[in-house]
């Protein structure tokens, strides 16, 4: 920005030059002078000042990370809590460290998620909440609205593993019909290429985003450096970009260091819920989310503000 405003000050000095030389150099009445000069301002300042608006109106490229699997491990999550970026903190239910870092969370301002645990291919376990293809309609409802209830100030979710739930039509319904009634955003993670999970978010008009790039799957400083910069690149190519890490020692480090550097690279980090509002400039993503909740819901949001 500061370079774009001192190339545009170069130009209006250039220019202003251009015009004096060009009156000076004129031999016609100094009343017919005085008038071209105006005229000749007058486009001036104009010019000016369309190249001026659009300095000031371009959007930086911006990238959010959620960091998922919260509520594991304490001191990766308190490290991350304390970074002073706007990161989003996606917690699973009921987990050892869920309640407390939550609160620590809230009160560093973090933006935090229910990271809701759904069935894989892998056959790994899904602890509380998990969601499986087998649960019939009410189980699958019961079993996310009590994951929801456990954690207090969310304002999204998103899908830990669930290559297979995701792609279950039916299934991912019943999750969206449950989301719907709630002022919650949804991102899916994008565990499988097939997944249905966006898609059916958009068909019950929930605000939603998928996952570009998984940061830590490979948990090496040199890998997590390469996909960081996979996800810049597709921030300066597209606006914004997402991603997702996870509390592994190696990336709470590269991102302490990494994120700090972001600013003087001209590239800005901003929340979920902000960069959902970045891609739609002509909504609000608090008034859409407004047109979801019930009043059921509003009653438990706040029971758990006032806590
Ligand atoms: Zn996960």
């Amino acid at each position: 920005m500061i370079l774009a405003l001192k190339t545009h000050l170069i130009w209006k000095v250039h220019h202003f030059k251009m015009l004096f030389q060009f009156l000076l150099s004129s031999n016609t009445s100094t009343l017919k002078n005085l008038l071209r000069f105006k005229v000749l301002v007058c486009i001036f300042l104009s010019c000016g000042l369309s190249v001026h608006i659009k300095a000031d109106t371009k959007q930086t490229p911006t990238i959010a990370i959620i960091i998922d699997d919260m509520g594991h491990s304490y001191d990766q999550g308190v490290e991350l809590i304390n970074l002073p970026f706007p990161l989003t903190l996606s917690f699973l239910p009921e987990r050892p460290y869920t309640k407390k870092l939550i609160e620590m969370a809230n009160f560093h301002k973090k933006e935090i998620m229910l990271h809701a645990p759904m069935q894989n291919s892998m056959g790994f376990g899904l602890g509380f909440g998990g969601l499986k293809k087998e649960m019939n309609e009410a189980t699958l409802k019961k079993t996310l609205i009590e994951s929801l209830q456990k954690i207090h100030y969310m304002v999204g979710i998103n899908n830990h593993m669930g290559s297979v739930l995701t792609t279950d039509p039916r299934a991912m319904k019943w999750v969206m019909e449950t989301i719907s009634q709630y002022p919650f955003y949804f991102v899916d993670s994008r565990t499988s290429s097939k997944s249905v999970a966006a898609n059916m978010a958009s068909e019950f008009n929930i605000p939603n985003l998928s996952r570009d790039i998984f940061l830590d799957h490979i948990q090496d400083r040199e890998f997590i450096q390469t996909q960081f910069l996979k996800l810049i690149a597709l921030a300066e190519k597209n606006g914004t970009a997402i991603a997702i890490g996870h509390p592994h020692p190696e990336t709470v480090e590269y991102l302490s260091w990494a994120l700090s550097k972001l600013d003087e690279k001209g590239i800005s980090i901003a929340t979920i819920s902000s960069l959902w509002q970045i891609r739609h400039p002509q909504k609000d993503i608090q008034k859409e989310l407004a047109k979801l909740p019930n009043q059921r819901f509003k009653q438990v949001r706040l029971a758990h503000n006032s806590q």
